[in-house]
């Protein structure tokens, strides 16, 4: 079947360095990159380092060194989200304006016992401070209207929230083609909700499958998980992982060692739906 060229996809890879990159992510990149690549795009490579008391230069660092070593190569500068808050301010200046942002003084523990008194049934932040018309100027987080559990956009700390950035980086970079975790899934309504209030378009997402570490629960950067550089210092070759993550994402037959450029050919047949609903367990080192 003859391939279709989008000459305008524009891919990417947003990795928080907030820890050392695991198979996981590697997984994810792996796609991104196969995706762009097999339509002739380009892919970006963005770094969501906006939590700066969780994000390293260390780790900004080691996603570089890792990604080059896979062979996952980037168009581009890399863009920081660090660099990126005036664009973010306009943004929220925009929703302010539009009567679409709050301000809200509870704590988490205000939260925690207003969601007590909810019952089961309704689980989220029920707009306590919706009403109470306090100063924007003021301590306090940012919240957004008319959505439900008014979803934050920025903390009372000043940090940005992930959904408000990634959809304005998003827009902003030009990005058409999304490729991220399947637990990701649950932000794509709000962040589309987001994308329509602030006039953008709609990046087509995709989900890539989740990586499990030994005790079944989901590899996460900031709880130790078997990192790419734990596979390295056991002597395994970037090849070889990506051989590994190759296997258990369906993408190849073989465990044996590939390149991502020999990968390109396998990508063109992914199903993404048959693989979508499976979770992989990395390999014991
Ligand atoms: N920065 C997020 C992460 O490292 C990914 C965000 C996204 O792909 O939308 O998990």
């Amino acid at each position: 079947m003859p391939m279709l060229y989008f000459h305008n996809m524009t891919g990417r890879f947003a990795p928080s360095p907030s820890g050392y990159m695991h198979i996981g992510n590697a997984s994810t990149a792996l796609l991104s990159w196969l995706q762009v690549k097999s339509y002739g795009g380009k892919i970006l490579l963005r770094i969501e380092d906006i939590d700066h008391e969780r994000c390293k230069k260390q780790y900004v660092d080691s996603v570089f060194e890792d990604l080059i070593k896979l062979g996952l190569d980037w168009d581009e500068q890399p863009l920081f989200q660090s660099n990126r808050e005036n664009d973010y301010a306009t943004a929220l200046e925009f929703l302010i304006k539009k009567n679409l942002i709050f301000p809200c003084s509870c704590s988490r523990k205000d939260i925690r016992k207003s969601i007590q008194g909810q019952g089961e049934s309704h689980q989220s932040y029920p707009g306590t401070c919706l009403n109470k018309k306090l100063p924007f100027e003021g301590p306090y987080s940012l919240r957004l209207k008319n959505w439900d559990g008014y979803p934050i956009v920025k903390r009372s700390n000043n940090i940005w929230s992930y959904h408000f950035t990634v959809v304005i980086d998003d827009a902003y970079q030009e990005i058409s083609h999304i490729v991220r975790g399947q637990d990701l899934k649950e932000c794509d309504p709000l962040q589309n909700h987001l994308r329509k209030l602030l006039g953008y378009g709609f990046p087509k997402i995709s989900h890539a499958p989740l990586w499990f570490g030994p005790n079944k629960k989901k590899l996460t950067k900031t709880d130790g998980a078997v990192s790419l550089r734990d596979y390295y210092n056991k002597g395994w070759s970037p090849e070889a992982i990506l051989g590994h993550i190759a296997r258990g994402i369906g993408l190849n037959k073989d465990l044996g060692p590939v390149n991502a450029e020999d990968l390109i050919h396998k990508y063109e047949s992914y199903n993404w739906d048959k693989h979508y609903v499976s979770s992989r367990e990395v390999l014991h080192l």
